[in-house]
């Protein structure tokens, strides 16, 4: 265990639901009590051999049948590489599989996470290979790298499910756009071509310039919001009561650091750009 991760914990339970699933499905029961869908996320990143893959979609199948058993319906999220992606791809590809057919009966969405640098060609193999087999698979996609455009319109012939986001991992400059403005524009353009060819969207972002206009476009298919949980929680509530479909992506497990790690560089990126505003700086 790292030396500061005591002194994370407090900040770490706004964000997570515990680090077991008996603490997360009372968690998810509460979130669907307030009307709210939840996605349930196992954290962990970077299994090294079969066997953790093997071990970690274990955990995955119990959560679904722990789900079923308490009356939770909602999407459950994963990362490819928590199934050894990096070691061998037909492990990776029989563990996320065995999940998804778990699944299925229920009609529960795997979501599949977008991890970073370099991950984007991988998972998306991965995703075709689990599109041609199941229709109850979504991938996540990053606004902030320049290759996603290309990337919807190679997944439209296959009826794709694409939660939207902007990205969280730092990415090298010739691959994604940095600036704050340049990444929005990206997203509202992504989420324009998403609308245009009536994709089933789910909309990863707190960002409420992006859920404005995500509110401008149709949608007739499937639209819904996603967001962290410990964000947004009023903006939650009066978006489902204006009758539209909002998850709450509920992370739990033991290994949170490297996700709250990446929260808190999230809101020092806030905190620099507001400080640079109100500066006048920010140009
Ligand atoms: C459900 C869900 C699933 C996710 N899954 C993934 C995933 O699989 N892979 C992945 O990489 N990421 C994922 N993410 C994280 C995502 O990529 C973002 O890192 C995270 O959501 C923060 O971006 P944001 O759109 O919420 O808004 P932020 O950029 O955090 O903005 C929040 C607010 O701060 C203000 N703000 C912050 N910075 C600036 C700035 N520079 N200029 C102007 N205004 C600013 C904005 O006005 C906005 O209202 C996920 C997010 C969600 C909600």
């Amino acid at each position: 265990m790292c030396w500061y991760k005591p002194l994370l914990k407090p900040l770490a339970f706004r964000f997570i639901a515990g680090e077991t699933l008996r603490e997360a499905l009372p968690y998810g029961l509460r979130v669907q009590r307030q009307g709210l869908t939840p996605i349930f996320d196992i954290l962990g990143e970077g299994a090294k051999n079969k066997e953790d893959s093997v071990r970690v979609s274990g955990e995955y199948i119990h959560l679904l049948h722990e789900m079923e058993r308490n009356h939770l319906k909602g999407g459950i999220s994963l990362k490819l590489t928590a199934f050894a992606l990096d070691e061998d791809e037909e492990t990776c590809f029989r563990a996320v599989s065995r999940i998804v057919r778990h699944a299925q009966p229920t009609k529960t969405i795997v979501w599949i996470d977008m991890e970073g640098p370099g991950y984007a060609p991988k998972t998306l193999k991965m995703y075709r290979r689990l599109l041609n087999e199941f229709d109850n698979v979504g991938v996540c996609l990053q606004a902030y790298l320049k290759r996603t455009h290309k990337d919807i319109l190679s997944l439209l012939p296959d009826n794709p499910k694409i939660r939207l986001v902007k990205g969280a991992y730092e990415q090298p400059e010739n691959a994604a756009y940095t600036k704050h403005e340049e990444i929005n524009a990206h997203f509202k353009k992504l989420l324009t071509l998403l609308s245009e060819n009536d994709v089933y969207t789910a909309l990863g972002s707190h960002d409420m310039d992006i859920i404005s206009h995500a509110l401008t476009l149709p949608f007739p298919t499937h639209f819904e919001f996603q967001m962290l949980k410990g964000f947004r929680k009023y903006e939650k509530k009066l978006l489902s009561e204006h009758g539209y479909i909002v998850a709450e992506y509920i992370p739990f497990g033991k290994d949170w650091e490297k996700f709250i790690i990446r929260r808190i560089q999230e809101r020092m990126r806030s905190l620099r750009w507001l400080v640079m505003t109100i500066a006048g700086m920010d140009k």
